[in-house]
C-alpha cells in the first residue's frame, strides 16, 4: 500500500488552480447589502413576520424542518446528524480515543455550534477554517494536523469534517441570522453572499484571471471567489438563476473536491485510515435571538459526501440509513454537548432546539441565567480609576511595547 488516495477513489471535476488574481478594491466587501432581500411585513413587535412563515409556525419544530428541507432536501437536525455519524464511524473503528477530527468550517463564530458537537466526540479539532470554508492551508497545513493523530493499534486515524454554512432564520429568511447583543439581522455566509453579488454584477469570466496571484490584502476571499467562479463556469451555471442556496451548494462541491485533492497529496493510506463527511451547516436561529420569548433556535446539516477509507479501501456511507436515536437519547446528548445541564431542550422529536442560554453563552459570551447582557459599571474606588484612557500622554511607567531594546 503506497502513498496516495484510496483505491477506487473518485475525484470531482476540477477546473483550474487554487490561486486567484488581483481584484478591484471594494470587490471584497462582505456586508448585508449583498443578501437578496425578501418581502418583510412590518409588525409592532421586534420579530418581523416574513411572508410564508407565521409566528406560530416558527414555534413548530417540524414546520421549521420542512422549510429547511425545501432548500436542502438532505438536511438532518444537527444532533440527529452528529449521533448517526458517530454510530456509523464507530462501526468502522473511528472513535474519539483513536482518531483526530480535522474540521473545515467558515470563520464565522456561529459555526461553533457544529464545532462543539464534533469536539464532544473527538476532543479538540485541528482547524483549517477559512472565509466561506475556503481551504487555504495547503498540503503542509493538512499534514500538520495529521501528524497530531493518536496512534492506537498501529495506524493514525483522521476524520475530516468540511461544511460551508448558510443561515435560514426561524421566519424562513434565507441568509439572515440574528446575533447576540446586536440589533437587526446579520448575514451568513457573508463571504458567499459577497461572491454571489460580485458574480451577478461582473459575471464569472472576470473572476477567472491568470493563476498564481491572489489579493494579498484579502487572500482568503480572493481565493474563494476564483475557486467558485471556476467551478460555476465549468458547470455552466446561469448567474441570473443563482441564489444564496445555490452558491452555498456550489461551495460545498468546490471545497469538497479541494479537500479531496489535499487528502490525496497528504494522506499515506499505508499508515492511516480516514473518513470524510461534507455538507452544509444551516443556522435556523430565532429571527431575534435577543428576544426572551421568541421561537427556538435550531441547527441543521445538509448531508454531502460521507465515506470511510480503511486500508486503502473506500466505503461510501449513507447516514440517512443509520437509525436515529430515540428523542430521550438525543436530548441527553444535545444537553451534554451544549453545556446546558440546567436547561434541557424541549423537543420530543429528533429535531432538538438549542437552549437559548447555551446559544447566548457560547456565541455571545453572555453569562447568567437570564441570558440578558449585564451593564458594566465602574465603581469610583475600584481598580478602574487607575486605568488610563487618555493615550495622548502615556503614564511615565507604562511599558512601551514597540521599544526595540525593551
Ligand atoms: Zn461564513
Amino acid at each position: 500500500m503506497g502513498v496516495g488516495p484510496c483505491k477506487g477513489s473518485v475525484t470531482l471535476a476540477h477546473d483550474g488552480p487554487t490561486t486567484s488574481s488581483n481584484q478591484d478594491a471594494g470587490a471584497n466587501k462582505i456586508d448585508d447589502k449583498t443578501v437578496p432581500q425578501n418581502p418583510i411585513l412590518p409588525t409592532s413587535n421586534s420579530v418581523p413576520i416574513r411572508l410564508g412563515q407565521t409566528e406560530m409556525q416558527q414555534h413548530d419544530l417540524q414546520e421549521r424542518a420542512k422549510v429547511i428541507k425545501k432548500h436542502f432536501p438532505k438536511a438532518l437536525a444537527l444532533d440527529d446528524f452528529i449521533s448517526r455519524t458517530e454510530v456509523a464511524l464507530a462501526g468502522y473503528g473511528f472513535t474519539g480515543e483513536n482518531s483526530i477530527a480535522m474540521s473545515n468550517l467558515c470563520r464565522d463564530e456561529s459555526c461553533i455550534m457544529l464545532e462543539d458537537k464534533i469536539e464532544s466526540i473527538f476532543g479538540s479539532c485541528f482547524s483549517t477554517h477559512g472565509l466561506g470554508g475556503v481551504l487555504t492551508c495547503g498540503v503542509v497545513g493538512i499534514k500538520a494536523g495529521l501528524s497530531h493523530s493518536p496512534i492506537v493499534g498501529g495506524k493514525e486515524q483522521y476524520v475530516f469534517f468540511s461544511f460551508p454554512h448558510i443561515a435560514i432564520d426561524s421566519a424562513g429568511e434565507v441568509g439572515k441570522i440574528s446575533r447576540p447583543n446586536r440589533p437587526g439581522a446579520s448575514s451568513a455566509c457573508g463571504a458567499l453572499s459577497a461572491c454571489l453579488g460580485i458574480f451577478k454584477a461582473e459575471g464569472l469570466d472576470a473572476q477567472c484571471k491568470g493563476p498564481g496571484v491572489h489579493d494579498p490584502l484579502d487572500p482568503e476571499l480572493s481565493i474563494l471567489r476564483q475557486r467558485l467562479a471556476r467551478r460555476l463556469r465549468h458547470e455552466k451555471k446561469d448567474m441570473k438563476e443563482l441564489d444564496l442556496v445555490g452558491i452555498t451548494q456550489a461551495a460545498e462541491r468546490t471545497i469538497t473536491s479541494d479537500l479531496e485533492q489535499l487528502i490525496e497529496k497528504a494522506v499515506d493510506t499505508s499508515k492511516a485510515n480516514y473518513a470524510v463527511f461534507t455538507g452544509v451547516q444551516i443556522h435556523n436561529w430565532a429571527a431575534d435571538v435577543n428576544k426572551d420569548d421568541g421561537p427556538p433556535s435550531l441547527e441543521f446539516v445538509s448531508v454531502g459526501k460521507s465515506y470511510v477509507c480503511i486500508n486503502g479501501e473506500r466505503t461510501y456511507l449513507d447516514v440517512s440509513m443509520v437509525p436515529s436515536l430515540a428523542p430521550r437519547q438525543l436530548r441527553l446528548l444535545a444537553t451534554a454537548s451544549s453545556g446546558a445541564a440546567e436547561e434541557q431542550p424541549s423537543s420530543n422529536s429528533v429535531v432538538q432546539d438549542i437552549p437559548r442560554s447555551a446559544l447566548m453563552r457560547r456565541v455571545g459570551g453572555v453569562t447568567g441565567r437570564s441570558a440578558e447582557p449585564v451593564a458594566v459599571s465602574k465603581p469610583a474606588d475600584g481598580w478602574q480609576q487607575f486605568v488610563k484612557t487618555d493615550f495622548q500622554d502615556a503614564h511615565p511607567n507604562a511599558p512601551k511595547m514597540d521599544d526595540k531594546d525593551a
